[in-house]
């Protein structure tokens, strides 16, 4: 249901975008979202074919950019790439003095490939 109530919202900025800018048809979606927000692409794309009929959308392709995890060490002022929920302690030091910095991203359109 999720997917369902992302892939809406993204037609919905197609459809407006369609209409400021005059296009008939979009070929490639870019996405990006972040590691963390527990989306499938598959899934989005599977909802995306059934949604996305009948409208400028329809038969485009999606490309996904997933932001990786970062977290940000006080002890080590420095930020680094980690895995998947696996941000605690810091991989380097031990701390348990982290903050997510990156790859909570909400899903977003970064670019639309159109005719
Ligand atoms: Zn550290």
């Amino acid at each position: 249901m999720h997917e369902l109530y992302l892939i809406q919202s993204l037609l919905n900025i197609v459809e407006e975008h369609s209409v400021t800018h005059g296009f008939k048809r979009v070929n490639i979606m870019k996405l990006s979202f972040g590691r963390m927000n527990h989306i499938e692409p598959k899934a989005l794309e599977f909802a995306f074919k059934a949604q996305s009929v009948g409208t400028k959308a329809d038969g485009a392709n999606l490309e996904f950019t997933i932001l990786p995890v970062i977290i940000y060490c006080f002890q080590c002022n420095k930020e680094y790439e980690v895995d998947r929920f696996e941000f605690i302690p810091c991989p380097v030091c031990g701390t348990n003095e982290v903050e997510v910095v990156g790859g909570t991203e909400d899903l977003k359109l970064l670019e639309l490939d159109v005719d």
